[in-house]
């Protein structure tokens, strides 16, 4: 099956360049041949949706790649771990890694491109760009985890700069990320739609996440404590001023045995500036950061009028 499947993608390619994407799924390491195949596409006009990712995919990532199949003629995903993202290097020994797992999933989920570079591909060279990220890489996740986001807009600078796509999808999940991309984009003037798409949650509630997998049993239970409390936190946050629910959520989070609470801010979304009152006008989130075992897992949630 698999032979007549590769002899189909070869036949495609060399004949109908263009048409055997979106039915053959194509696999890219070298970034020469991505430039030459996003040029081909360029050509033909197509729309590029681009999903960058670190592979160990879930339903969270598919639900960007089906976004972008809706929005786009062609879906280009990225699987690649991105070593200078990483302050902690058992962080990065350890981050989960599957690819013919996630390879079959994007199959399935009708994804036109993968590119899949090792790290040599992507930093033949160390690359020592320092962004002026107008100090939103200093708050939250910055102020435990520093140089992640300067090593966040690296390898995104880099790969808008190769696939060149029309829109690129985040997750909410990763809101922080999130706002620093689209000041990123904004401030370099890169043509790029970014899109926000919404966290997708387990049963019960926990945020989707690669890093989930690294959870035993018991931790997996434990961290329930922080969509739980998120949700009801959401529910009551009219009773309580924001400088006393910002203390109920901490006060709940840290009253759990075998979790431990980095940090919970409720801040402005577009900018995560600090929220003084309810009354302001912004829309507000909250995010959270714990600690389970030797897990950390982020998440966050909206707070409308
Ligand atoms: P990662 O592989 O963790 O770098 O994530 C790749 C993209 O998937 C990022 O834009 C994440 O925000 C997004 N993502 C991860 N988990 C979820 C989720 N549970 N729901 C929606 N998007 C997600």
């Amino acid at each position: 099956m698999f032979v007549i499947f590769a002899l189909a993608d070869t036949f495609f390619s060399n004949i109908f360049p263009i048409i055997s994407y979106g039915t053959i799924m194509k696999t890219i390491e070298k970034i020469d041949e991505l430039k030459k195949v996003i040029a081909a596409l360029k050509s033909q006009s197509k729309r590029i949706g681009f999903v960058p990712t670190m592979g160990a995919l879930h339903p969270g990532h598919l639900s960007l790649v089906d976004r972008s199949r809706n929005e786009n003629d062609i879906t280009i995903v990225s699987v690649f771990v991105n070593p200078i993202q990483f302050n902690d290097p058992n962080d990065l020994r350890n981050y989960p890694r599957d690819i013919k797992k996630d390879l079959a999933l994007l199959q399935s989920h009708a994804c036109d491109i993968v590119f899949h570079p090792g790290v040599s591909e992507m930093y033949p060279e160390p690359d020592r760009r320092s962004f002026n990220l107008n100090k939103l890489d200093k708050i939250m996740e910055g102020k435990s985890r520093a140089g992640h986001f300067n090593g966040v807009a690296i390898v995104v600078t880099k790969l808008f700069e190769m696939v060149n796509p029309d829109k690129a999808y985040f997750g909410e999940k990763d809101f922080q990320q999130l706002t620093i991309i689209k000041y990123l984009v904004n401030q370099l003037h890169i043509a790029v739609k970014i899109i926000g798409c919404p966290i997708i949650r387990e049963k019960d509630g926990l945020a989707m996440s690669s890093r989930n997998a690294l959870l035993n049993p018991d931790e997996r239970k434990l961290a329930r404590i922080i969509p739980e409390t998120l949700f009801e936190a959401q529910k009551i946050h009219r009773q309580y001023s924001v400088k006393d629910l910002t203390n109920w959520v901490k006060n709940r989070i840290n009253g759990i045995k075998g979790v431990q609470l980095d940090y919970f801010e409720i801040v402005r979304s577009t900018d995560l500036q600090p929220v003084i009152s309810w009354d302001e006008k912004d829309e507000k989130i909250g995010c959270v950061a714990v600690k389970i075992g030797k897990v950390r897992l982020i998440d966050n949630v909206k707070f409308n009028a």
